[in-house]
């Protein structure tokens, strides 16, 4: 707090000995990492404090200074003391991690600014991964082009850009992907209170956004936990704020770095070569149009460690997933809340299978999804997934779905009728199958399969039956005959013969199945032994009644 609030004339009298003496330097606000509660940087904020009036407030002599053209000199100055203080931690062992200083709006005006901090940098030997540089949304506004060659050059040298305040209006989303930022600082104020409401909403596409371009974001002006958990829920863990402290004073800077662990800051994530980052998100961009339009049902998700986020799912994903379920739904639900042990080992084992290979791998999950509209219900996805970019061990991931569900409760019903049908012949000793009209196909049941040692499917019906001395050969023209008859829309056939070289007798029947326009389909055949009340045991056809042809033979050994 000032003791006094120093008149305009007063402070720009004492700027030069401000300077001159560090009345005015900077204060450091850690920036942690909420989900390790480890600091993983600080910002360095100036402070001015005049020996006989006391604190003053940055918001009066900072946009004073800027009226009056002499920022400049008072960030050059910041800049420069942010330099001995590593320098120091250097010298002196202490930990080490990236201080971000604030670049002005108006210091982008100035060409030598990228000059002149280089050179204070390489003065004070500090190497530049721990100086980032902060430069704010507005001042693009206007100066877009310069911005940009600022940008450029600062990274030329290799500072890592960090945008401020992201958010507080102007063209924010269309700045990010034309300025080539690597870190983005949103601040809290200007989406205060309005969390769950349009606020919220701002945040999560920017965030989504973000996460898109693989930029890191740091939420300023965090006072609570509850808008630190919140940033957390979206994926954000990098808070700075009075929550975790305010900006410090050197020394107390100090002793707080000597308490606290602390970590670096992932990395952005590398697309993969044939993947432009800005223009996947760009709302009008190809990418965007063929991820929402062109493409089948998409999602992308990011994976770390066993953790999986979706970040983004299209319109035909919601579709094909069905239970009506909204994008904001299917966003904010915990992705392994759908999957029971087994299906999240299969969808993680195919994960790591995509990481490994870089290659396209699928797999078949059942998925419990719980929608408000549908309630719970059971759903079978066949997922295609594709690794398209990767930051360390976090990788981003494109996953084409396909809803299966009915598919697999068909052939869970042929499954059992199957095996219901199986059981029934097995008992009344029926031998059956099916024939197609039209592909002269012929399908035998299990039993044929086992007892005549039959492939799955036989062509050209009945030749390969009568070859194979089922059909023996006195009955051959007739059973023929049989199919001609099939065809020609009979419904119904009925003969004992005596089938096999064994020459057992069974009642043959064929009945037809007729489209809606009458035209035979199919006809289902069945032989039933004939039962001689006086014989005993009942006799099956066996291999050893049957000349399989070789053709066929070699199809069973499959
Ligand atoms: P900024 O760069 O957005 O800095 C963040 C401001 O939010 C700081 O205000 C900080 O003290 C404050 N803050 C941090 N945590 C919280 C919180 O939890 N709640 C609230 N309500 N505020 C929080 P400060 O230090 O008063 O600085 C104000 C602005 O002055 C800065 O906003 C920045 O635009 C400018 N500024 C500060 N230092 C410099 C500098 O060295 N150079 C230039 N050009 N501008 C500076
Ligand atoms: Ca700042
Ligand atoms: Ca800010």
């Amino acid at each position: 707090m000032p003791n006094r609030r120093m008149s305009e004339k007063e402070l720009l009298d004492s700027l030069d000995t401000a300077l001159r003496d560090n009345h005015i330097y900077p204060c450091y606000q850690p920036q942690i990492n909420h989900s390790t509660g480890r600091m993983v940087g600080a910002e360095a904020l100036m402070r001015w404090k005049n020996p006989e009036y006391g604190m003053q407030y940055p918001s009066d002599f900072i946009p004073l200074l800027e009226k009056n053209d002499q920022l400049y000199r008072a960030d050059v100055h910041i800049f420069e003391t942010v330099c001995v203080f590593l320098r120091k931690c250097m010298d002196e062992g202490l930990p080490l991690m990236p201080i971000s200083v604030n670049m002005s709006r108006y210091d982008i005006y100035k060409h030598e600014y990228v000059d002149e901090i280089e050179s204070l940098r390489v003065k004070y030997a500090v190497p530049v991964k721990y100086l980032h540089i902060e430069v704010t949304e507005s001042a693009a506004i206007g100066g877009m082009e310069l911005m940009k060659d600022v940008i450029m050059r600062l990274h030329k040298h290799g500072y890592l850009v960090e945008m401020d305040d992201f958010g507080s209006g102007y063209s924010s989303l269309n700045i990010l992907k034309d300025l080539n930022v690597d870190v983005i600082k949103l601040d809290m104020k200007f989406l205060s209170g309005d969390i769950g409401g349009r606020g919220g909403i701002i945040l999560n596409s920017i965030v989504q956004m973000a996460k898109w371009l693989g930029t890191p974001v740091i939420t300023e002006g965090v006072e609570t936990m509850e808008q630190a958990e919140y940033m957390k829920s979206l994926g954000c863990n990098y808070i700075q704020g009075y929550l975790y402290s305010k900006p410090l004073e050197e020394k107390a800077f100090i002793e707080k770095i000597g308490q606290i662990e602390h970590e670096a800051m992932s990395p952005a994530m590398e697309f993969i070569k044939t993947v432009d980052a800005g223009k996947f998100w760009d709302p009008t961009s190809m990418e965007t149009l063929i991820f929402s339009n062109l493409v089948g049902a998409a999602a992308i998700f990011t994976y770390r460690n066993g953790e999986m986020e979706t970040l983004r799912v299209n319109k035909k994903y919601l579709r094909e997933i069905g239970m009506n379920m909204t994008e904001k739904e299917t966003l904010t639900i915990r992705p392994w809340d759908h999957f029971d042990e087994k299906s999240r080992q299969i969808f993680e084992d195919t994960i790591r299978r995509a990481i490994e290979s870089g290659e396209e791998e699928s797999c078949e999950t059942w998925r419990n999804i719980c929608s408000k509209s549908c309630g719970n219900d059971k759903v079978c996805i066949y997922t295609e997934m594709r690794v398209i970019g990767s930051a360390g061990d976090q990788h981003l991931i494109y996953a084409m779905v396909h809803n299966i569900t009915n598919e697999k409760k068909l052939f869970d019903e042929v499954f059992n009728s199957e095996r219901r049908f199986r059981f029934a012949s097995e008992q009344a000793n029926v031998y059956a199958w099916e024939y197609t009209v039209a592909t002269k196909q012929m399908r035998p049941c299990f039993r044929c399969m086992r007892d005549l040692n039959l492939p799955p499917l036989l062509e050209n019906y009945p030749e390969p039956a009568i070859e194979a001395g089922i059909f023996p050969p006195d009955y051959a023209d007739m059973y023929r005959d049989w199919h001609r008859k099939i065809a020609a829309g009979v419904p119904h056939l009925e003969a004992v013969i005596p089938l096999t070289v064994g020459r057992i007798p069974f009642i043959v029947r064929y009945t037809t199945e007729f489209d809606e326009n009458g035209h035979p389909l199919k006809a289902y055949g069945s032989a039933t032994l004939v039962v001689d009340k006086e014989s005993a045991p009942k006799p099956a056809l066996g291999r050893r009644h049957v000349r399989l042809p070789a053709r066929l033979r070699k199809n069973c050994a499959k």
